[in-house]
């Protein structure tokens, strides 16, 4: 495993691809593959133009352990054609593990997952029943790792939803020269279980969609920021070390359709790709930083997203994206629009 204090450049930002299988949808209209792999390569075939096809590189490109079964139509994807399966816990030991050593050694930590809505963002991040996404499973393990270690007395769970959000929905974002951006007014709760963090996960799943019910909206629509802070007191050496794991939902990045929208769905999904293209330009200076290019300006402050997440993008945090994409030929465009972002991470 990579520690942190032997990460250099490029190791601080880390990308994965992960196809999800085909849905019901796909297979009732009869759709074909248009994604393959070579080790971590993949490639994206047009579908209306044999000749058309893009290849992009990234740290790991996943298929999935289930869905691609010998199938009538042919979906399935034989192994030997390249690339890897993973289930929920592959993609923990790759992407989880080093974030939580990077926590537990007091640096920071962001984990985002990127992709066009119904592509697999909340099966990666949170899972579905018994298959454990990212975050319990990191859960799980920062409790272990808690019990482990005598030394560590305290932990805390911040809950970015308030009590209050559910009906005004707006919460200050301010500006302090010691803290940097922040939320006024959050929810702090200190846990000391995987199981607690649970719950609080659910309640603020719930209210995230109750929220976007009441503004009139789809909850894939906006982005779900869940922050771990953890405190590690060594009383032995008096060190006290802290770092954030953020754990980011980002919004379905599919484009909003221009016709048969209201002015209000259209601006917020300007709004929202606005921050999206914010992120991605954030992200993608810090990966030029890393390499050593000189780069005059990152935009943090072009959105709100990036203003939140200054303190856990760059310096010593390590970011790792996952990208989501369904393998189908009816959503060429978007996955070919998800490489394309994801790339730019590199
Ligand atoms: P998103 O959060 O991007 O809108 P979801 O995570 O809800 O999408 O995924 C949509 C559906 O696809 C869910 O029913 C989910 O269980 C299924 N799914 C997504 N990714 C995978 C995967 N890697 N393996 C199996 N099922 C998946």
């Amino acid at each position: 495993r990579a520690k942190a204090s032997d990460m250099h450049g490029k190791d601080c930002v880390k990308v994965a691809v992960r196809v999800r299988p085909f849905n019901k949808r796909e297979r009732d209209a009869g759709s074909h593959c248009v994604v393959s792999m070579v080790s971590s390569s993949i490639t994206i075939q047009d579908p209306r133009d044999s000749q058309t096809r893009r290849s992009f590189c990234f740290d790991y490109a996943y298929w999935s352990h289930s869905g691609f079964s010998r199938d009538r139509r042919g979906l399935y994807v034989p192994e030997e054609e390249g690339g890897r399966y993973a289930d929920q816990d592959s993609v923990f030991q790759d992407l989880g593990e080093g974030i939580l050593d990077n926590a537990l050694q007091g640096y920071n930590a962001t984990l985002l997952a990127y992709g066009q809505t119904g592509s697999g963002k909340s099966y990666s991040m949170v899972g579905y029943g018994p298959n454990k996404g990212l975050v319990p499973k990191l859960c799980d393990r920062l409790f272990e790792a808690i019990r482990e270690n005598q030394d560590t007395r305290q932990c805390q769970v911040i809950d970015l939803l308030s009590r209050g959000s559910r009906t005004s929905g707006a919460l200050r974002v301010r500006e302090e020269q010691h803290r940097g951006f922040y939320v006024e007014g959050l929810r702090t709760v200190p846990c000391d279980s995987a199981h607690q963090v649970e719950q609080l996960m659910e309640q603020g799943t719930r209210t995230r969609t109750t929220a976007a019910t009441h503004m009139n909206a789809n909850s894939s629509r906006s982005h779900m920021l869940i922050v771990l802070q953890l405190k590690q007191i060594f009383s032995k050496e008096s060190i006290t070390k802290q770092s954030n794991i953020n754990l980011v939902d980002l919004a379905g990045s599919e484009r909003q359709r221009s016709s048969g929208s209201e002015a209000d769905r259209l601006k917020e999904g300007t709004a929202i790709n606005l921050s999206l293209t914010t992120l991605g330009n954030v992200i993608s200076a810090l990966a030029d930083v890393a390499v050593g290019k000189k780069v005059v300006h990152i935009p943090y402050r072009d959105s709100v997203l990036t203003k939140l997440l200054q303190s856990a993008l760059g310096g010593n945090s390590r970011t790792v994206m996952i990208a989501t994409l369904s393998p189908a030929d009816i959503c060429f465009e978007e996955s070919l629009s998800t490489l394309r972002y994801a790339e730019r991470a590199k």
